[in-house]
């Protein structure tokens, strides 16, 4: 949705349009409770269902359906739609309820979603990067930092890459939600969901946690080798902890620690053996 011109301006342009008083939804100049486009309706036919006169969905697509009929052969159809889906200083559609335009509420609110997905997210090649690739592959097996940064760079080593800290793999994981055009207060779950309709999780395996993990995490603080690892654990650590799985890279075989889930970064019969 490229919006140049502000709500207020796009209405003002739909109200002194010279066909605005020959609408569709204006009153019947005979009887002002029907409507001038199709006299058998209600003047209030376009409007959100009345909270205290339930309408049952079927009725409602139908006077909705009607209610279109009356916009497509509306002389004001354009500028109304221009007007009621543009977005208003607090991003919402300036018209968020009833029939506008000949499109529904639910449309226009759908075509918003799209436009604003178009506009802010950044094209799959920015993806392209082997560090940001390896995080998400990371970030869709575990979310603790130091683990993401382990992940991460056992996938890196694999490919032949320098491994990552634990403060690169943070950045890198702020930089992907940043690319999906998501806010940085995203969760993890919904910034993965995000990256794999946008396909660039294809073949991955998601473990799944229980929705309150933040894409991106709160600074890390890595102890310096001075003073006791009070905080979390060096990545050598954590690895030192994980089982050994014997896996197939290109035509060799390597022995590598991994972290829970991540088996699923490699291809499905790359795992040859589980050794304590
Ligand atoms: S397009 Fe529909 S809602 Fe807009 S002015 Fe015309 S009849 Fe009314």
């Amino acid at each position: 949705m490229n919006q140049v011109k502000s709500s207020e301006e796009l209405r003002r342009e739909w109200v002194a349009h010279p066909h605005f008083k020959y609408r569709g939804c204006a009153p019947d100049p005979d009887d002002p409770k029907r409507m001038a486009g199709n006299p058998e309706l209600h003047v209030g036919a376009h409007n959100a269902p009345d909270a205290w006169s339930p309408e049952g969905q079927k009725e409602r697509r139908a006077r909705e359906g009607k209610a279109i009929e009356v916009c497509l052969n509306c002389p004001v159809m354009v500028q109304c739609d221009a007007y009621a889906s543009s977005v208003g200083p607090d991003g919402k559609l300036a018209e968020p309820e009833g029939v506008w335009g000949g499109r529904r509420s639910l449309e226009r609110h759908k075509a918003l979603i799209k436009a604003r997905h178009a506009r802010a997210a950044a094209p799959v090649r920015a993806f392209e990067t082997e560090q940001k690739q390896a995080v998400l592959q990371a970030l869709a097996v575990c979310w603790d930092p130091f683990e993401v940064a382990a992940a991460a760079s056992r996938v890196l080593v694999s490919w032949g890459e320098a491994p990552i800290d634990v403060r690169t793999a943070n950045w890198q994981r702020s930089s992907l939600v940043r690319l999906l055009g998501l806010p940085k207060t995203v969760s993890r779950m919904r910034a993965l969901a995000v990256a794999r309709e946008r396909g660039l999780l294809d073949g991955v395996v998601l473990v799944p946690d229980d929705g309150s993990v933040p894409a991106i995490p709160p600074p890390t603080r890595v102890p310096s080798s001075s003073e006791p690892a009070t905080a979390a654990p060096p990545v050598a650590d954590l690895a030192e902890r994980r089982p050994v799985v014997t896996v197939l890279l290109g035509r060799r075989l390597r022995r590598t620690r991994v972290i829970p889930g991540q088996q699923s970064l490699f291809p499905a019969d790359a795992a040859l053996g589980v050794a304590a």
